[in-house]
């Protein structure tokens, strides 16, 4: 007999989530752990930076996202937080075309809306402290796993029990997930031999809940909007896709290079770039796993998939996985079938792997799209953008893939 039903090995924003959308979707008896190795800070603590996983980035919630938080009731705590996306501005640095995709051509009040990862981290923990349906092992880690006729074994190193047995082991530990390799779990790696550096910045023009997409020859960048914060009235979240040299360069160089520089490849649309927060830089590749169940266990978020980041869909994709597993192990305890069951978690694999799939498919194309170097294919390229003003059901098309419409379906069901 199994000390848990659910462990979730990894306390980032897809582990707390999950963990979260369980203690709510799951019947009260479901025992559910979750296991962070990075020590969380303590519950009044205001600082928001303090955590790898919810660091200096920003991230683009899609309408999906927002229909997830809602249902789960996590969206007012939320909602102090979030900077709307009125419009999208797509252009390409060179070309002629651009195109504006605009929420209220779709009757939303919204796009979607930008959060900055440490907030996002801030009231995510805030609510799990609340739940007191959650154990959580804090720090700890879970240093091997081994499957059997009673269910997952765990090792853990850390606060708390050495070793536990739980019905459902859930790999949440990140692209570099120790417990995946651990488990001999393949992944497919595609490196893009790209960085992206992301840093906030102060302009001194309104953004006025503008989102830009500039496709350059060097690769795409986004400049999204944020709200005011103390001394920067006017700023936006960057993410600039650079080869590796020059994102080594645009990290170390003197603020007023890197702006220099910023403003060259951006344009003038937000005015002056006037000053430069914290650079973090991230090496870029998919990543991805064919094989994300098997009894016992279930592999998510980063572990299971690593996207580009240009259209902003990695983690948007996890919650709508997060909230499709729910379904299904809610629906597999009602019939009788243990969380690790894996006919169950077979079934949502199935249920998820279009969604993946497409997403992955537009998240990869995207940015090689644009970074063509055949002429005849920009000039394609430059028409099909103009082309999304005039082409209403391919604008369309591009915004419910971003927006991850399919899984409203699942959320209204
Ligand atoms: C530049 C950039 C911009 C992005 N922008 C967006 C966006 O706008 N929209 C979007 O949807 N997505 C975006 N993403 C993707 C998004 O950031 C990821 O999908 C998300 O961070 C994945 O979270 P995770 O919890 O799976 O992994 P992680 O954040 O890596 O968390 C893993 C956690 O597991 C813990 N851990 C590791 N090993 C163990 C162990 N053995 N035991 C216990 N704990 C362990 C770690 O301490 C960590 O807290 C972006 C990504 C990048 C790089």
């Amino acid at each position: 007999m199994s000390e848990r039903d659910v462990v979730i090995a990894g306390g980032g924003m897809v582990g707390i989530s999950l963990a979260l959308a369980l203690a709510r979707r799951l019947p009260e008896q479901v025992r559910i752990t979750l296991v962070e190795g990075f020590t969380l800070p303590p519950a009044a603590a205001a600082a928001p930076d303090y955590h790898p996983a919810f660091d200096a980035r920003s991230t683009a919630l899609s309408y999906s996202s927002e229909q997830i938080y809602r249902a789960l009731g996590l969206w007012p705590l939320l909602q102090r937080w979030l900077c709307p996306i009125e419009t999208i501005h797509v252009s390409s640095r060179g070309h002629f075309g651009s195109s504006v995709l605009r929420a209220v051509d779709y009757d939303w009040d919204a796009l979607g809306h930008v959060v900055e990862n440490a907030w996002l981290g801030q009231a995510l923990l805030h609510a799990l402290r609340a739940e007191n349906r959650v154990e959580l092992l804090n720090p700890a880690r879970v240093v091997d796993a081994k499957p059997g006729r009673e269910g997952v074994t765990l090792s853990l190193d850390g606060d708390g029990p050495a070793a536990l047995t739980t019905a459902l082991l859930v790999v949440a530990d990140g692209a570099d997930s120790g417990l995946r390799q651990r488990l001999g779990v393949a992944a497919t790696e595609k490196p893009y031999r790209q960085h992206a550096l992301i840093c906030n910045v102060a302009t001194a023009e309104p953004h006025a809940g503008c989102a830009f997409e500039r496709f350059t020859d060097e690769g795409p960048l986004a400049l999204l909007p944020l709200l005011p914060a103390a001394g920067a009235r006017h700023r936006s979240a960057l993410v600039w896709t650079l080869p590796p040299q020059r994102a080594a360069q645009l990290l170390e160089c003197p603020q007023e290079d890197f702006l220099a520089a910023l403003q060259q490849r951006f344009g003038y649309r937000l005015g002056r770039l006037q000053q430069v927060g914290a650079r973090h830089a991230y090496p870029l590749a998919l990543r991805h796993c064919d094989e994300q169940v098997r009894a016992g266990i279930a592999v998510m978020g980063n572990a299971a998939h690593a996207l580009h980041p240009v259209a902003g869909q990695g983690f948007n994709l996890a919650l709508r996985d997060i909230w499709a597993l729910c379904e299904v192990l809610a629906e597999g305890l009602a019939q009788g079938h243990a969380p690790g069951s894996l006919a169950v978690l077979q079934r949502y694999r199935a249920r998820q792997q279009g969604d993946q799939r497409r997403t992955m498919a537009f998240s990869d194309r995207l940015p090689a799209l644009f970074m063509h170097s055949d002429p005849l294919l920009a000039l394609a390229r430059d028409l099909a953008l103009s082309g999304l003003d005039w082409v209403a059901p391919l604008k369309r098309a591009f915004v419910a893939q971003a927006a991850g419409m399919q899984a409203l379906e699942a959320v209204h069901d």
